[in-house]
């Protein structure tokens, strides 16, 4: 007997989210991991000291984000917005957050504007609240975007748009003006800061004028904590208020909890990775230039895409070669918004990785 009458119309538009690329490398620990824009270096001393010391505790619950005046005033200081602690909720990683974010907003019937390529959790998302996710096209090859190419979408539908600064998988980042157009419209407008330290052009000044604003951020990138989940969100108190309603209680676990107190009070650790980071994003960006028929893509993220487009070799067959050297990059050949076998993304991993990614790509290229 099929169970399919049991359901619900939300995971009958769902699917699984199948991280094929996640497991391979933690089943193959020799691989370098250059294909889900982790940071490639280690977590800091105080940080390992800090989930130890809570080894104790397992058998207790967390505090709650409701509560948790302590964690929410140091993310606001860390994102200088001293003392609006009340602005912030968090999540289980900003997915969660962005799973929130819909519950607290989206209805059937909603239209949500996403800039394409698109970091695919919200298209996803959209379909499975019986939403439809409006794609905004580009105007050029680099993946930049004008004021018109969302503009020209917005209907009395609009519900959300969102807006990765930087974006993923390209990493093109819109203007501050382009954003200031878009909070003009009747609707939430979502910045995804999930990779703003590698922009260094956080946009959360423009938060207090903008009250149907709202931005996400990630401690998975820049702060190198990927593994224990946790992300939050910055808006006025009152559409934080909505994110509360239907945020589950004590969803951030005690390990994640100490970890980001123990990082955002050591922000050193966090500006030498983003500036090294930088430094290697422009020195794997400029080799690539030089490399026969292949164009990066001007990145302001901790990875670089590549078009493969006017080169002998396929995205797929230079991904693969590099895999079978221990370097896992990410392939999107033929994947939405990106036509075709012809781009690659390389996230930025330690100084020696990319030297040994240029070297290997200019030997499969020769
Ligand atoms: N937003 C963007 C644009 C991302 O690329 C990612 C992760 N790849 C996330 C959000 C999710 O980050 P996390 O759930 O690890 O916090």
């Amino acid at each position: 007997m099929s169970m399919e009458k049991y359901c619900s119309k939300a995971a009958k538009a769902g699917e699984v989210y199948y991280l094929a690329h996640i497991h391979d490398e933690w089943n193959n620990p020799e691989v370098r991991r250059l294909n889900a824009n982790e940071i490639l270096y280690p977590p800091c001393q105080e940080v390992r000291d800090a989930i130890s010391a809570q080894l104790e505790h397992l058998n207790y619950y967390p505090e709650d984000a409701s509560t948790d005046v302590e964690l929410r005033s140091k993310l606001a200081d860390y994102v200088g917005l001293p003392g609006k602690a009340d602005w912030f909720t968090i999540g289980n990683g900003s997915m969660e957050v962005i799973d929130m974010l819909y519950k607290a907003f989206i209805d059937p019937g909603d239209e949500i504007l996403i800039a394409m390529p698109e970091y695919s959790p919200y298209a996803r998302r959209s379909k499975m609240f019986l939403a439809k996710a409006v794609d905004v096209m580009p105007i050029d090859d680099d993946f930049n975007y004008d004021v018109n190419a969302y503009q020209s979408k917005v209907t009395d539908k609009t519900k959300m748009i969102v807006v990765s600064r930087p974006n993923n998988p390209d990493g093109h980042i819109v203007s501050r003006e382009l954003v200031e157009e878009l909070c003009k419209n009747d609707c939430i407008v979502v910045v995804d800061e999930a990779y703003v330290e590698f922009s260094q052009d956080p946009i959360e000044d423009m938060l207090e004028a903008h009250p149907n604003m709202i931005i996400t951020h990630t401690f998975s990138k820049a702060m190198g904590l990927a593994a224990v989940r946790l992300g939050f969100a910055i808006a006025n108190p009152e559409l934080i208020g909505f994110i509360n309603q239907i945020r589950m209680p004590t969803n951030v676990n005690v390990l994640a909890r100490a970890a980001a107190i123990a990082l955002l009070d050591n922000p050193q650790y966090i500006a030498e990775n983003t500036a090294k980071i930088i430094a290697d994003r422009q020195f794997l960006y400029d080799a690539v230039k030089e490399m026969p028929g292949l164009r990066p893509i001007p990145s302001h993220s901790n990875f670089v895409m590549i078009d493969c487009k006017d080169c002998k070799h396929t995205a797929t067959e230079i991904n693969k070669y590099l895999r079978e050297h221990n370097y896992a990059t990410r392939l999107f050949a033929n994947s939405r918004g990106l036509p075709g076998d012809r781009f690659f993304r390389i996230t930025i991993g330690t100084h020696e990785d990319m030297v040994a990614v240029i070297d290997l790509m200019k030997e499969y290229l020769a």
